[in-house]
């Protein structure tokens, strides 16, 4: 069959290459995943293409997003982005009104790689870090949100031989994403060594990398240095003196026992 006598609705695409054409067919078909409108598979999480003349599907990077959303939402972060917003920070004393300022100022800016906010509890730490990435989500910034504790447990379940793939899976959003939140950060006093090899490599390579890191601590950033100092010392320098505060031990300053920040 030539082209001149191809039925109207058979495009010349699919007479010269067939195979590229079903991978486009594929590729333009919608899926189901919710969370996220992905322009390029469609919200299938697979892209289709032709390697030595066969279909080959592989993992569109949408997928990290959607991993990114099914971890804010799994912590709660998702649904307090609209909910601990700046305008909501009750900045009252002048240390609070400090912290809101500098919140502000790293979200519009974010003039260094890090922003570090440790030290007494419920004085709203969370709260100030989680209006700043949804500054950041709003500029556009790919945001990884981790809850030290839990998820650096996932990873460390994952340090087999046969883990290897899910382990380099599960890093890769703390070595590489645009913006990472690193919750709650080496809350024990004393990690373990592994514990503390995963602290160092992920700090490590964003370091290296000038890649934004958020971080808050139950600890201040000198009792940090106590536990990790090539750690907390790379924590330090991404944050200049600007960003990097630890709010004195005070009980008046938790809202969990005093009322809201
Ligand atoms: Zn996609």
């Amino acid at each position: 069959m030539t082209a001149q006598t191809a039925p109207a609705h058979i495009s010349d695409r699919e007479i010269t290459d067939p195979r590229q054409y079903l991978c486009d067919r594929h590729n333009a078909m919608p899926g189901s995943l919710q969370d996220y409108d992905c322009p390029v598979c469609k919200n299938k999480g697979w892209i289709y293409r032709l390697a030595d003349g066969a279909e080959v599907a592989r993992r569109c990077p949408c997928m990290d997003v959607r991993e990114s959303i099914r971890r804010m939402k799994r912590s709660g972060l998702y649904n307090k982005l609209n909910v601990q917003t700046f305008d909501a920070f009750h900045a009252v004393e002048p240390w609070q009104q400090t912290l809101l300022r500098k919140a502000k100022q790293y979200a519009e800016r974010h003039d260094r790689p890090g922003f570090f906010l440790g030290g007494q509890q419920g004085s709203g730490k969370t709260h100030l870090c989680t209006a700043v990435c949804a500054a950041l989500l709003r500029q556009g910034l790919s945001v990884q949100y981790f809850v030290w504790e839990t998820d650096v447990k996932e990873i460390l379940n994952r340090s087999g031989i046969s883990d290897r793939e899910e382990h380099d899976r599960r890093m890769r959003p703390l070595l590489e994403s645009a913006v990472l939140y690193l919750d709650d950060f080496l809350r024990k006093p004393n990690p373990t060594q592994s514990e503390r090899s995963v602290a160092f490599d992920v700090i490590n390579r964003r370091y290296n990398d000038g890649k934004i890191t958020l971080v808050t601590s139950e600890h201040s950033i000198d009792e940090l240095m106590n536990t990790d100092e090539a750690v907390a010392s790379r924590i330090r320098e991404m944050c200049g003196a600007a960003y990097c505060m630890s709010i004195a031990p005070d009980r008046r300053k938790n809202y969990r026992l005093h009322g809201k920040p």
